[in-house]
């Protein structure tokens, strides 16, 4: 199903593996017979319109939503997540594009919201305000991202500088799986090429990606495999030299559809 070369990846045990996964919401039948692999130092895009089943599919690998049929392995081992909590101690970190922030905190405070370390005992333990600054500096230095000031509220940064704000931070912290939902949606072709950059950074850290786009350029930049998703099914799964720029985003424009809608626009 994966299409992977004998020379490929595909004898490394995959970080998330999904096989035939499905997911039905009352009588909606949200996702059906959806597979993927994600491997460490790979991305792994997830492309669809809307209506696809891509938020479905975050869902499941972000602990939100249990899948209904199907296998999630993590690691190898066969699993249900039971939480996000759950997914991101396991090392899956999900990154959404409505990025929960709080915009008038410094970039260092956003940092480290939630696990900030402190120092001192007893009535004197306070935050290390020094130690978060200095490490948000270093832990943005190390994929390359050069912030101006850290200082700063998160909510004067662009949209994209928020994204990679979030990469940073799951890479710093440990995350193994890094998953992003259409980080390149709202943004210009300028900011999207950055944020495109730190997730590769990302991925040359060693970490397995999951990109959601409906973007099939941005997805060939950085994509080492494609899965395809139309109304809630799986369309495609292929590894990089399984398919050209080209034919994705044929692919992705529709297809066979595309054609019928240009026809029957000459006519009329
Ligand atoms: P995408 O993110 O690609 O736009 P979704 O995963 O949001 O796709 O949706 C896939 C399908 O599942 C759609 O038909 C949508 O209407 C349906 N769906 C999504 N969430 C729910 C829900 N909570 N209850 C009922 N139907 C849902």
């Amino acid at each position: 199903m994966t299409g992977g070369t004998a020379a490929g990846t595909a004898e490394r045990t995959a970080l998330v593996e999904l096989t035939d996964v499905a997911k039905q919401y009352g009588n909606v039948r949200a996702l059906e017979g959806v597979s993927l692999e994600v491997h460490a130092g790979g991305v792994t895009c997830v492309l669809g319109d809307n209506g696809a089943g891509k938020s479905t599919l975050i869902k499941i690998i972000a602990g939100l939503h249990g899948h209904d049929a199907g296998t999630l392995r993590i690691e190898g081992e066969e699993t249900r997540l039971t939480s996000p909590r759950d997914a991101l101690d396991r090392g899956i970190a999900t990154v959404y594009q409505d990025l929960a922030v709080v915009p008038l905190m410094p970039v260092w405070r956003n940092f480290f919201l939630g696990s900030e370390p402190r120092r001192g005992a007893g009535p004197f333990r306070r935050l290390d305000t020094g130690l978060m600054r200095r490490t948000t500096r270093e832990a943005l230095l190390r994929l390359g991202i050069d912030l101006r000031d850290v200082d700063q509220p998160i909510g004067t940064l662009s949209g994209g500088e928020r994204q990679c704000v979030a990469i940073a931070r799951a890479v710093h912290f440990g995350a193994k799986v890094l998953v992003l939902d259409e980080p390149t949606a709202a943004l210009g072709v300028k900011q999207s090429g950055v944020v495109l950059k730190y997730v590769a950074a990302a991925r040359d850290e060693g970490l397995g990606v999951v990109l959601i786009t409906h973007n099939p350029h941005h997805a060939y930049l950085v994509g080492d495999r494609f899965v395809l998703l139309r109304r809630g099914t799986m369309v495609g799964n292929y590894t990089r030299d399984g398919i050209t720029l080209d034919e994705l985003t044929q692919q992705m424009a529709g297809g066979s559809d595309l054609d019928a809608l240009v026809h029957e626009l000459r006519r009329s």
